[in-house]
């Protein structure tokens, strides 16, 4: 009997995760079923650039929550390697790291519809293509557009809608409003018992 072996093929969920919910749960679950993916590394942020400005909760909190909505799954891992670089977090570096670690692997970037129009934006968005595939999926009250952007190197993906953002669970956690089953139940915990999200007096 003959095996045929192919590349692993790995999904990458970047985010700042703050905090991690449903939405990204289901984003990446419904990508790796899609483009029959062996793993997804969920890899938060450490400081995003488009973000530089509000504050971003510190890179461990973050990373640690994505690791206990991640942990039940088996082909759900997270990597460190954009918390443990110094400076703002650029994609090209997250994938050229991950190409690095892995360099057998193909790699499927996912990305949200807010996100993906603003690709042409980052920072050599050239390379961008030759180091994965970008999976842009969908999400309620943002409209995909990836005009301009290569299409052999661009797919989309229509995923159930939920439109959960973090920067909603934040202003619920604020409001004392529950934020169960929009987030994983431990990170339902681990905001509560690391008091997060708290409304500053
Ligand atoms: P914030 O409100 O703080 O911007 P967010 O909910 O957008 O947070 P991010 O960590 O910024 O979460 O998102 C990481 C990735 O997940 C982005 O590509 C984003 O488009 C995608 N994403 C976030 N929420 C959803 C959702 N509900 N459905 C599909 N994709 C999502
Ligand atoms: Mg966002």
């Amino acid at each position: 009997m003959t095996t045929t072996s192919r590349a692993p093929r790995i999904g990458v969920m970047g985010g700042t995760f703050d905090p991690i919910h449903h939405g990204h749960l289901v984003a990446a679950s419904e990508v790796a079923h899609s483009f029959d993916l062996d793993e997804v590394v969920f890899v938060p942020t450490g400081k995003p650039w488009q973000k530089q400005k509000s504050d971003v909760t510190p890179s461990e909190h973050r990373y640690l929550m994505t690791v206990i909505a991640t942990a039940s799954n088996p082909s759900f891992t997270v990597s460190r390697v954009d918390i443990d670089r110094d400076g703002f977090t650029y994609t090209i570096d997250t994938l050229r790291d991950l190409k690095a670690e892995r360099p057998e692997a193909e790699f499927f970037f996912i990305t949200g519809a807010d996100a993906v129009a603003q690709i042409l934006s980052w920072r050599d968005h050239d390379e961008l293509w030759d180091l994965a595939h970008f999976v842009a999926v969908s999400r309620p009250g943002h409209v995909l557009s990836i005009e301009g952007l290569p299409s052999d190197d661009v797919s989309q993906l229509e995923i159930p809608a939920l439109a959960i953002s973090s920067t909603d669970c934040r202003a619920r956690v604020a409001q004392g409003d529950p934020v169960w089953y929009l987030v994983p139940d431990g990170v339902v915990q681990y905001i509560a018992k690391h008091h997060l999200y708290r409304s500053k007096e």
